[in-house]
């Protein structure tokens, strides 16, 4: 795909999801795409070589309306700053480091919203489960698995965060 086409393509997106097309929202979904999790202030320094002069709140500003569209999905781990990720439309889950705080995409093991049910609803209706799997990542395991003589994969399965939203 060209560069051109690419463009285009973007800025298809952008008009199907009812936004106009601007400069800042092409360069924004542009520095996503394939990129993993970014935060603000790294989209942000991918995108003012092209558009200098781009304040750090407006890219605040075009990542929440890019969010609010459904073009980007929004992912807060704690103890990060919220990370936006273009990859949307599919329940997938995230593994983090506990340690560099490295973000790995997970697909979901039943595919649907919500793969996990509550024993209790407490009436709520439950849309979606958000499942974070923390532990070490392949760079930080070695020298933790060193100076500790844990097993890593043991800290894995310690501790999946679950929120409900209904
Ligand atoms: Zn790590
Ligand atoms: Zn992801």
């Amino acid at each position: 795909m060209t560069t051109e086409t690419a463009r285009e393509h973007t800025a298809e997106r952008l008009r199907s999801a009812g936004l106009k097309v601007t400069a800042p929202r092409v360069a924004v979904l542009e520095a996503l795409a394939g990129h993993g999790h970014l935060d603000a202030h790294s989209v942000h320094e991918r995108i003012v070589a092209e558009l200098p002069g781009t304040s750090i709140q407006s890219v605040y500003n075009v990542l929440d309306a890019l969010h609010g569209a459904g073009l980007l999905r929004r992912i807060e781990p704690a103890g990060s700053p919220a990370l936006y990720e273009s990859r949307i439309g599919d329940n997938h889950h995230h593994l983090v480091c506990t340690r560099c705080h490295a973000i790995a995409d997970v697909d979901c093991v039943v595919g649907q919203p919500p793969c996990l049910a509550p024993n209790t609803t407490n009436g709520f209706t439950i849309h979606t489960a958000e499942v974070t799997f923390w532990g070490l990542c392949a760079d930080c395991r070695p020298t933790v698995t060193d100076s500790t003589g844990l097993e890593a994969s043991a800290e894995l399965e310690a501790s999946a965060e679950l929120e409900a939203s209904a």
